[in-house]
């Protein structure tokens, strides 16, 4: 592996490099993601949709609860895959036409 790709996949600001070339036609009418029920989150001890997903689209609040934004969501389904205790996560694909447009890989 040439030091370059090593530098570049160890280089923590990558991937926000990578989403800033991304577009979004957001739809403001429909949250293709929502939390189910927001005090559900308060009994999940690891809160693995924080971590997991690459967009961070998810934020602790102070309270425990969390916050969660889909305007700049990727599509990737990994908050659907984690959230797998409680299942609180309402997940669909945006309408037609709508979410990323990508313009890298
Ligand atoms: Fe984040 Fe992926 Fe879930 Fe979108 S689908 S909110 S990018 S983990």
């Amino acid at each position: 592996m040439s030091s370059d790709l090593r530098a570049s996949i160890l280089d923590p600001a990558a991937i926000e490099r990578k989403l800033a070339l991304n577009n979004y036609n957001v739809d403001r009418s429909r949250a293709h993601i929502e939390i189910i029920d927001p005090e559900t989150c308060l009994k999940c001890v690891r809160q693995q949709c924080i971590n997991c997903c690459p967009a961070n689209c998810y934020a602790p609040m102070p309270d425990g609860h969390v916050v969660f934004s889909y305007e700049g969501c990727v599509e990737c389904g990994t908050c659907r895959i984690v959230c797998n205790e409680f299942e609180n996560v309402l997940w669909s694909y945006p309408r037609g036409g709508f979410g990323i447009q990508y313009r890298y890989g």
